[in-house]
């Protein structure tokens, strides 16, 4: 980063290329011919590692059929742990502070269910008008389940501009009848990061209990949730993390929580040892394990223990690097290339607010997209007007952030977007 000066060249990208640190590790990735893959937030690439220990596990039921469970080089009993304990240095969590289970929306229910303790005057939940919806959904039906109305018991924080949530703004909203925060670490359409330690300081001095949504920041961003002494935090593995569709996902609750009656409870909240007793009072497991439910989907986790090695060994500070870099060049060469074509800049433009992805705005930016993916490039488009670029620092290169601007350039000038409908498609 100390010796990058902007150059709208080609030359300039290759050099890029060339110093790149990580640059090797795009071979690891099955990266589709032909295409320029952008969408990496949504759903990330297969890696070979991934695919071996998706195949290895697959492989260990065949092998060993019941004895899976205790047998083979990756025994399913304590998978969830296991892998929960080499993923925590990605969040800044203690190695029992997390766990590998279920997805971003049931492990939501399962925090809120926990730590949505309603007593006295303090009974809202506080939250963000422009969070992911299936966050504000098991938020209202938490609340329903406990016999409020969402209209009056959850609260969202407004955006004064619609992209960005001001911390100012969360701040005062921290009223003396708010319980629980439930925000997102990085959010989905601006890419803005939350000033994550200074919003559970300002929670913590009012005895409200936050939690985070790290979809968009795992694997992307570093967090040191722990020292941070955030309460919780929920995700999925399959966006940075490159886990496959549907993968399972992760959860962590700050060790201070630790003893704290899963508030959804299964025989896989479990102490281990106790588990195979088959008695009818839970003792449950006294780490982050104890907020699992039922048996763990050991294929659909497979490959996060691939993916994890090769965060292991890239390191989440080179990938860091590599990403803000990388937004920085796209930014920098829209500004240049694209200027009085409509577009404006929707995420954040400083480093520590920006997290791993640009969102360009535009008036056609539906159509402007399918004109992006008939050119080979696979953005996604979120309505009404944004296009979500994410340049991902382990397969993508700075030449493809080069050629998608390129590409966007000519299909403006040309006008290439207007064959298409300014509409978007079923899944986008
Ligand atoms: C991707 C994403 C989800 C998805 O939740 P699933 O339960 O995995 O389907 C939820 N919240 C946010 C903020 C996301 O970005």
């Amino acid at each position: 980063m100390e010796n990058y000066v902007f150059n709208a060249s080609e030359e300039y990208a290759l050099k890029l290329d060339k110093n790149d640190c990580l640059a090797s590790f795009r071979n690891e990735f099955y990266v589709m011919d032909g295409k320029i893959y952008l969408d990496g937030n949504s759903l990330g690439l297969l890696s070979k590692r991934s695919e071996t220990s998706l195949l290895t596990l697959l492989d260990s039921w065949k092998q060993f059929g019941i004895d899976g469970w205790m047998e083979g080089e990756n025994a399913w009993f304590d998978l969830s742990e296991r892998l929960g304990g080499r993923l925590a240095s990605l969040i800044g969590a203690l190695p029992v502070e997390v766990i590998v289970s279920g997805s971003t929306t049931s492990n939501l229910h399962q925090m809120i269910a926990t730590f949505y303790q309603p007593q006295g005057e303090k009974v809202k939940i506080l939250a963000d008008e422009l969070n992911f919806p299936s966050d504000i959904y098991a938020i209202q039906s938490e609340l329903k389940l406990k016999g409020f109305d969402p209209h009056t018991h959850l609260v969202q924080v407004s955006s004064r501009d619609g992209r960005i949530i001001e911390e100012d703004d969360i701040i005062r909203a921290m009223t003396d009848d708010i319980a629980l925060i439930v925000l997102p670490s990085v959010l989905y359409r601006s890419g803005q990061i939350l000033n994550m330690k200074r919003l559970t300081e300002e929670a913590h001095q009012r005895g409200i209990i936050i939690g985070f949504d790290l979809c968009h920041s795992i694997g992307a961003i570093p967090h040191e949730l722990s020292d941070w002494g955030v309460d919780f935090a929920v995700w999925c593995n399959y966006k940075y993390l490159n886990s496959g569709p549907g993968s399972v996902g992760g959860l962590y609750v700050h060790k201070k929580h630790f003893g704290q009656v899963p508030g959804l409870a299964g025989w896989f909240s479990s102490r281990k040892d106790k588990q195979f007793d088959m008695e009818h009072v839970l003792t449950p497991a006294s780490h982050a394990g104890a907020y699992q439910m039922g048996t763990p989907h050991i294929l659909s986790m497979a490959p996060l223990i691939g993916s994890l090695e090769i965060f292991e060994e890239a390191g989440l500070k080179n990938i860091r690097n590599k990403s803000l870099l990388m937004t920085r060049y796209m930014m920098d060469l829209i500004k240049y290339e694209l200027r009085e074509m409509g577009f404006s800049l929707g995420n954040p433009i400083e480093d520590s607010r920006r997290g791993g992805h640009v969102f360009l705005e535009h008036q056609e930016a539906a159509r402007i997209c399918k004109a992006l993916k008939v050119n080979g490039v696979i953005p996604d488009f979120r309505a009404p007007n944004g296009i979500r670029l994410a340049p991902v620092a382990l397969y993508n290169t700075f030449k493809e952030v080069w050629e998608t601007v390129q590409i966007l350039k000519r299909i403006m000038t040309d006008e290439e977007y207007k064959q298409f409908e300014n509409k978007r498609e079923v899944v986008a």
